[in-house]
């Protein structure tokens, strides 16, 4: 049986076994082994070991082990994958968080490149209307937008006060309005006005002032397909400018979220 004594017998078992314990310690020990099997064993246990270690020749020690020459290499490597493991991890989960973010970024850059050309790409137009009243002039620059058309309008000669009512038309007549505005003299004459026909959708636009309605055409392609001769070559916007504006939005974007990361 193994009590809070014995713990203390067994300390002194092994200068014991070794003939190294003093002689009134010795008889104490002694006289707790005769009582107690358990540390009599733990004694024996010992006794044998001490017995052999005078038979044991230092010269004949074999050679301290030795890792293999890789196994420090291996083992920085591990580690090194490991933390870069741990860093793509959080990297990725940063990534996701930023991702909406990312995507805003993206989403503000494209939409400053993409904005000035529309979604039909199709180039601002001045509109002159002819058949007018004598006098009279109206005239129209038509701006592509994200949300259709913006429509300056430029009205000179009637009455002051006079109500316009714009509206873009389509080919087939439907008809979009851009607005009112009224004519006044002493002011500029120009009203910013919006449509959410498309510019390139657009085939005509109309006013209608003073019981009149000015009709004035719109080529959706642009002055230019008509009757102009095409514009020369722009060294500056060669094909698929917008392809890699979008590129560069999108790769600012990732290098925006990776500065974050
Ligand atoms: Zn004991």
């Amino acid at each position: 049986m193994r009590t809070e004594s014995c713990r203390e017998w067994r300390e002194s078992l092994g200068a014991y076994s070794l003939g190294h314990l003093a002689s009134e310690d010795k008889a104490a020990l002694e006289a707790h082994l005769e009582g107690c099997a358990g540390c009599r064993a733990e004694a024996d246990s010992l006794d044998f070991v001490s017995r052999l270690l005078p038979h044991a020749d230092p010269e004949h020690f074999g050679p301290a082990p030795v890792p293999p020459a890789a196994l420090g290499e291996r083992i920085a490597t591990q580690i090194g994958a490991e933390r870069r493991r741990g860093r793509q991890r959080r990297r990725l989960r940063r990534g996701l968080a930023l991702s909406g973010a990312s995507a805003a970024v993206a989403a503000v850059a494209l939409a400053i490149f993409v904005l000035p050309g529309g979604s039909g790409g199709a180039p601002a137009q001045r509109v002159v209307f002819r058949s007018l009243p004598l006098g009279v002039k109206i005239a129209a620059t038509l701006q592509p937008r994200a949300f259709g058309t913006e429509i300056s309008m430029y009205v000179s000669g009637m009455h002051s006060g006079t109500l316009c009512h714009v509206y873009l038309r389509e080919a087939d007549g439907a008809r979009f309005s851009a607005g009112t505005f009224r004519y006044r003299w002493g002011g500029n004459g120009e009203a910013v006005l919006s449509s959410a026909l498309d510019l390139s959708q657009t085939a005509a636009i109309s006013v209608q002032a003073g019981g009149h309605t000015f009709v004035a055409p719109v080529s959706p392609a642009g002055p230019s397909a008509a009757s102009a001769p095409p514009p020369p070559p722009c060294s500056g916007c060669p094909r698929g400018t917008m392809a890699k504006v979008v590129r560069s939005a999108i790769d600012f974007a990732i290098e925006i979220q990776f500065l974050m990361a």
